[in-house]
């Protein structure tokens, strides 16, 4: 049996993970952690019967309580009660699917209590890289990527030394906007960000998949993940979404992991790691594709990509400056507030404003955030 903490549990991965977790018997669920939807979680809790359940506000926690008091679950409520579900002493993993930096804490805290982790929210290894994969080591705990490309390239190295990688090929769809120009962009709208052609995702990553920023962000993931600098991550537009990443080894050999789109793959690999199990998901028809495609991204549209690059070559707070700008512009976009083009106008003046701190600490981290956050509201 294994027992798993879900953070984000309301939202797109957390969803899916439910559903493998459907699927198997032996996999059970000790602790739920949600933001704002009270009634998709009690709806949870009454399925998958958690100890402890949590909530980002207290009000919301007051409420589910009601709800649920025929049933023997906890209600906690803030960033203690995200802790506490993270490090929750009854599970033996924490699944990290939460959107954006707000996972940085409860991702330390499961590390530090020993749970093991299936590490979906990108934003925490990004910013916060240098602190957690350290500490996983020193607390022996596992970082399994569920991201589908760094799920990929992860099962693409089974067995591999880590040392003979030449290069990682991390592939992206391209989002909705591949091939448009410049002027195009600046008058796309929400609605058009939100159409990805290949995958249903939460409506943040879904924006970030159409900057390319999703994939700044998963380059530098990749690189905290695999130990492989920015120079040896080649970014490769592999539009039909069929090969979700792949390995160049030193003698040249490429070993890539291919499969049809769907997030349950990867989320269930990192669960039974190093297990492999059954799954009834749809076949790649490799006679019904009959072609596979692949381009270079644009970067000099798309420039999500290379300001990611400059972030990761910069190190320190950088990628936080880059990412948290990214998460406020991108709040702004989906609230109407902005243009499409503007993420990419915040992210660049936030980073130009910035002095690197070289190796901030958790409380430093945060402090940036909060500059960042300032600045945008006073541009
Ligand atoms: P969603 O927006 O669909 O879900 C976000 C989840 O986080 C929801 O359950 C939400 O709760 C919860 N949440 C938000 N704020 C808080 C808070 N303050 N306290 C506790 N919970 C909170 O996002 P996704 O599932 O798309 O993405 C989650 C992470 O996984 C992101 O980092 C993303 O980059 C990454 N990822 C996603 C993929 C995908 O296919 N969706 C693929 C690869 C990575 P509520 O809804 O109740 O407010």
């Amino acid at each position: 049996m294994k027992r798993l903490s879900i953070l984000g549990s309301t939202g797109s991965i957390g969803t899916q993970t439910l559903d493998v977790v459907r699927h198997h018997p032996d996999l059970q669920v000790t602790a739920l952690a949600a933001g704002k939807n009270v009634s998709k979680l009690e709806e949870q809790i009454r399925e998958f019967r958690p100890r402890l359940a949590a909530l980002a506000d207290e009000a919301d926690a007051r409420d589910l309580r009601a709800r649920v008091k025929d049933l023997d679950v906890t209600v906690v409520s803030g960033m203690d009660g995200l802790i506490e579900a993270a490090s929750f002493k009854d599970a033996d993993m924490t699944v990290t699917a939460i959107v954006g930096m707000i996972g940085i804490q409860p991702t330390i805290a499961a590390i530090r209590a020993g749970k093991d982790i299936a590490l979906a929210n990108k934003e925490t290894l990004v910013t916060a890289g240098h602190l957690i994969m350290p500490l996983a080591r020193e607390c022996g705990v596992k970082i399994l990527p569920v991201d589908s490309e760094h799920s990929a390239i992860f099962q693409s190295l089974n067995g591999e030394n880590y040392d003979r990688i030449e290069k990682l090929l991390l592939t992206c769809s391209g989002g909705p906007f591949r091939g448009r120009s410049l002027d195009d962009l600046e008058a796309v709208t929400v609605e058009d960000a939100l159409k990805h052609p290949n995958w249903s995702m939460g409506p943040k990553i879904t924006v970030d998949s159409a900057t390319l920023v999703n994939k700044g962000l998963e380059v530098m993931e990749a690189g905290w993940l695999f130990g492989v600098d920015c120079d040896r991550i080649e970014v490769v537009v592999q539009p039909q979404s069929v090969i979700h990443s792949a390995v160049q080894f030193v003698d040249g050999a490429v070993i890539a992991q291919m499969g049809t789109p769907d997030m349950r793959l990867p989320i269930q690999y990192a669960l039974f790691w190093p297990d492999r199990r059954g799954m009834d998901t749809e076949r790649l028809d490799l006679f019904a594709l009959r072609h596979l495609t692949f381009e270079r991204p644009d970067t000099s549209v798309f420039r999500g990509l290379p300001l990611a690059v400059r972030a990761m070559k910069e190190g320190g707070s950088m990628p936080t400056v880059f990412n948290a700008a990214n998460e406020k512009a991108v709040r702004k976009f989906l609230k109407g507030e902005i243009a499409f083009m503007d993420i990419y106008r915040i992210i660049e003046s936030c980073m130009d404003a910035h002095t690197v701190l070289p190796d901030p600490d958790v409380p430093a981290i945060l402090e940036v955030e909060k500059e960042v956050y300032a600045e945008i509201d006073r541009l």
